[in-house]
């Protein structure tokens, strides 16, 4: 426990090291147990600022990377989220923790299976959903802020429908290989965009995404 607790206290160093000094963000961070969210096999380095793989050959985003990309959402309790790739859940907690009203989609049936499970064991409240994202959820749309934790070949149109006026999203865009972290704000004029860092995820697979045939 005192061990688990050490760990957590380094992470949270390494991500003020590297920028993060938002102290809402590295409390969810610290509160939600990351070791929950990975498979036996890898727990041994829950704390470590890495992806890990989890079921179904996806993974579990690094640290560093959902709190750069809560970050950029600027998340405010209450704020109507939808999230595309629910994964381990572990983004979808980090959401909740904020205070966020979260929609979570998932394509994999045996994620959406597991994360629901482990999510709701913790104790949170978040919508979720089984089917491709880069439809979004429109029933429950629009959305304060959009967040998508796979990477695309493009921006999906439908998403930037679903977003609110003054909305926000942040979405990886890019090739297989590589993306790049778009952030988009919908104002009443135009839809702006700004283009940050690389980073590296796990294909968004759907109508608006790459194609079904890859996973
Ligand atoms: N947020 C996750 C977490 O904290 O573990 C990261 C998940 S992983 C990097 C990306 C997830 O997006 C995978 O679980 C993958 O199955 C899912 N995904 C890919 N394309 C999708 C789509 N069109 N709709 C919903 N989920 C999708």
């Amino acid at each position: 426990m005192l061990l688990l607790q050490e760990e957590k206290k380094s992470l949270i160093n390494t991500l003020r090291g590297k920028g993060i000094i938002d102290e809402r963000i590295l409390n969810a961070i610290y509160n939600v147990p990351r070791e929950k969210f990975i498979p036996e096999a890898f727990r041994k380095y829950a704390y470590d600022d890495n992806a890990l793989p989890i079921e179904c050959q996806q993974t579990i985003s690094q640290p560093f990377t959902v709190a750069y990309m809560t970050l950029a959402l600027n998340i405010q309790p209450g704020d109507k989220v939808l999230e595309v790739g629910t994964g381990s859940g572990y983004q979808t907690a980090i959401l909740c923790e904020l205070g966020a009203d979260v929609y979570t989609i998932e394509r994999i049936e045996q994620l959406y299976n597991s994360s629901k499970e482990l999510l709701e064991s913790l104790g949170y409240r978040f919508h979720i959903n089984l089917g491709d994202g880069t439809m979004g959820w429109e029933e429950c749309a629009p959305y304060n802020k959009i967040i998508v934790t796979a990477g695309a070949p493009s921006i999906p149109p439908t998403l930037i429908d679903q977003l609110d006026m003054n909305g926000k999203m942040t979405i990886p865009v890019g090739s297989l290989e590589f993306q790049k972290l778009y952030d988009i704000t919908k104002t009443p004029e135009k839809v702006e965009y700004k283009v940050h860092e690389a980073f590296k995820f796990v294909p968004l697979i759907g109508q608006e995404g790459w194609n079904k045939s890859l996973r």
